[in-house]
């Protein structure tokens, strides 16, 4: 590829990653404004949150991620104790403030007793809105599990039809999950360029690209991947010399930006669990006769590993063993959201393995309210050459 056609190709990513940068910052879109086909809005909190059946329902599924460092806290801290952590505590300003007022409905889930209560206080305070519990199983290796989830999806399809208005029959639901299987592809290429092309593709890219899809559909969604992954697949870029790290930590409440920028600017971030709850079927949902049994087994079969799943064949020290293995990593940065009881219990157990096995790693806080990270990229930076100098 020529010079004029490396630039242009490079304009127009930057065209693509500006766009879902403001797309990251944009208040919640109005009924008025959603995408053909769109009849409301499901807001729904992290992690496990089956977004084909919104989608098949008419309801644009958008993921509340809390008000991150930009959000001033005046009324959420009546309803919640001090000691909750930042995505809870800001989603739920963000409800009392009216920027959610736009939602048809908001669904949370039990994996931490903060998260679980959010329901209560979208009940009581935004009694317009729909608010539900999805309650995923607490033991998946139930041999019953698959029927369980499988009747809590139905019931999350019930509550969607009276939302919408629009009856999702399993034809709907079927090309719902088609859509998504598409994306689902498409994050995996991207997640593969990450591991094998580290350096076309830093960890803010890519996670830019991905938390896109909270406020767009899939549709246009995988429109903007393709174009996006084509121009990454084109760079000509050289590679650097920065070790090879894989974070964790990110699987609700998510790192400020600056956070992933320091981590760009020191390491190659080749694997992390950012936005999981985005891509957490790890391959394509079968299209079979039973949309909804597919999605639920695929559920309990094939999905990521977090701190708030419990299951008893993936291990806290196996998924991030695993991750290293697959992705090459030299390292490990393990973090937790403050406040953050599954995370930080991960943690624990997390550090403790990587100590006993030798595998280098980093401990780190975060918030997403923080605005000073001069001390993180010291950190990162002082770790970055600690490897560098261990392998040179
Ligand atoms: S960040 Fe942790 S404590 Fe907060 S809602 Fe998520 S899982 Fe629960």
């Amino acid at each position: 590829m020529n010079q004029p056609t490396q630039d242009r190709n490079e304009a127009q990513l930057d065209a693509i990653f500006d766009r879902c940068n403001s797309v990251r910052q944009l208040p919640m879109p109005e009924r008025s404004e959603l995408p053909e086909g769109f009849r409301g809005l499901l807001g729904h909190f992290p992690v496990y949150f089956p977004e084909e059946i919104s989608h098949a329902a008419g309801l644009l599924p958008v993921s509340i991620l809390g008000g991150g460092n930009k959000l001033d806290m005046k009324l959420a801290d009546a309803h919640m104790g001090s000691f909750v952590c930042s995505i809870c505590r800001s989603t739920a300003e963000l409800g009392l403030n009216g920027s959610l007022a736009s939602l048809n409905g908001f669904v949370t889930h039990p994996i931490c007793d903060a998260a679980k209560h959010l329901a209560g206080i979208w009940a009581r305070n935004l009694p317009e809105q729909n608010s539900q519990i999805l309650y995923t199983p607490q033991n998946p290796n139930s041999p019953g599990a698959v029927r369980y989830v499988v009747s809590e999806y139905q019931r999350l399809r019930a509550e969607c039809e009276k939302m919408s208005g629009k009856t999702v029959d399993d034809a709907a639901l079927a090309a719902s999950i088609r859509v998504y299987n598409k994306n689902r592809r498409l994050l995996r290429e991207m997640y593969a360029i990450r591991r094998d092309e580290p350096w076309k593709l830093g960890c803010t890219e890519s996670y830019l690209l991905l938390r896109a899809r909270t406020r767009m559909s899939c549709e246009e969604h995988n429109e903007m991947l393709e174009a996006a992954l084509a121009a990454v697949h084109a760079r000509n870029r050289a590679a650097q010399d920065k070790p090879r790290v894989v974070f964790v930590g990110g699987f609700c409440e998510q790192p400020p930006l600056e956070m992933l920028e320091a981590l760009d600017d020191t390491c190659y971030v080749v694997d992390d669990d950012l936005l999981i709850g985005l891509r957490y079927i790890t391959s394509d949902v079968p299209e079979t006769a039973d949309p909804m049994w597919a999605l639920a087994e695929s559920f309990i079969e094939r999905s990521a590993a977090s701190p708030v799943q419990h299951d008893e064949r993936k291990t806290k020290e196996g998924y991030l063993m695993e991750m290293i293995e697959t992705s090459r990593a030299d390292a490990a940065i393990v973090t937790a959201a403050k406040f953050c009881e599954p995370g930080l219990d991960e943690q624990v157990a997390w550090s403790k393995h990587l100590d006993e096995v030798g595998t280098p790693h980093l401990v780190l806080e975060f918030e997403e309210k923080m605005t000073s990270f001069e001390q993180m990229a010291m950190q990162l930076e002082t770790f970055a050459e600690s490897l560098l100098f261990a392998t040179a």
